[in-house]
């Protein structure tokens, strides 16, 4: 078994985005995320935090937005209105999850297509699914892809089985898999809480991709022999000897499972650091978009 390093694929992402970044601004036009966070949200300002450390070493200007928790949807669909209309930013980010009295979907739709570098606007939703080269792919099937590409495995003509089939996750890493196109033309299965004996379909699988979002949901025995394994999982269990109190497992029994894939991501340093860098990857196709449209 050979584990898939993340966080080396991604070190290595960053560093061709670096140079791209730094080539484009020599041509006039620096790219530029804009990041809006509503609330103080723990978690959602780590995720924020990290996001904007990413765009600095990149060389991605950022523009972030803070707006309390009691922000209205009015005031922030005026600040998502000011932030289309602002040419500097290339992409725009509204960190989810927003609070309750907000219609989460009403804000996503109110970003411009063109700058929506999370990928989860119906228009490229839409677009992912005709197989546009122009769609903005959400980030984490986008990073899963990306993962796959990177450690040479080439879903053509293998069998790939998802588990769990989420907007974010499931669904569009399914439906990248199943492209006809290079990197992808996998036979695609889907499962979810539906599905009778899941571990039918899982032993199946040349390719197992996982985003149940529960701890062992996969097992040694659920898993074929020489099997690649992508675990999305990120659940927090507790640990006492652990400063923290806490530590970070993903979705498969890695241990087990492990001795049995020919290829596994760990949890962390699997899937995770390849969802920042692909949204950085985002934010320089769209400033590539935008330059090329004002040449
Ligand atoms: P989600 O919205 O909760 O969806 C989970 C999906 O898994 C659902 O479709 C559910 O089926 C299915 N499911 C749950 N238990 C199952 C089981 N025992 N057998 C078969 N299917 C099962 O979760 P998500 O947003 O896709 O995220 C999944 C996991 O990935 C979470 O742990 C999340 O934290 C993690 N994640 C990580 C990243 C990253 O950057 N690393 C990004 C996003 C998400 P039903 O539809 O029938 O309910």
């Amino acid at each position: 078994m050979s584990i898939i390093d993340g966080k080396k694929i991604s070190a290595e992402i960053r560093e061709e985005i670096k140079r791209e970044a730094a080539a484009l601004a020599a041509q006039g036009t620096t790219p530029g995320i804009a990041v809006i966070l509503v609330g103080d949200n723990p978690a959602s300002v780590s995720y924020v935090t990290a996001k904007e450390r990413a765009c600095a070493e990149t060389g991605i200007r950022s523009f972030m937005t803070r707006m309390p928790s009691e922000t209205t949807q009015k005031e922030l669909l005026s600040e998502i209105e000011r932030l289309n209309a602002d040419e500097r930013v290339h992409g725009i980010l509204v960190q989810l999850p927003l609070p309750k009295h907000i219609d989460e979907s009403a804000v996503i739709r109110a970003i411009l297509p063109e700058k929506d570098v999370d990928g989860f606007h119906p228009v490229n939703l839409g677009k992912l699914l005709l197989g546009d080269d122009d769609a903005f792919i959400s980030c984490t099937p986008a990073g899963i892809m990306e993962l796959l590409r990177r450690s040479g495995v080439d879903p053509s003509g293998k069998h790939a089985v998802v588990l769990g089939r989420s907007n974010i996750v499931g669904k569009p890493v399914a439906n990248l898999l199943l492209q006809k196109k290079a990197g992808a033309n996998a036979t695609v299965t889907i499962c979810h809480t539906g599905t009778p004996e899941a571990g039918k379909f899982t032993r199946k699988a040349d390719i197992l991709i996982v985003a149940a979002g529960r701890p062992r949901t996969v097992t040694a025995d659920m898993v074929k022999p020489g099997a690649v394994v992508i675990d999305v999982g990120v659940n927090r269990m507790l640990d006492s000897s652990r400063k923290s109190g806490f530590r970070l497992v993903g979705d498969v029994d890695f241990e087990a499972v492990s001795a049995v894939a020919s290829l596994i991501t760990p949890v962390p340093g699997g899937v995770g650091p390849m969802t920042i860098s692909m949204l950085l990857s985002n934010t320089l196709k769209s400033a590539k978009l935008h330059a090329g449209r004002q040449s």
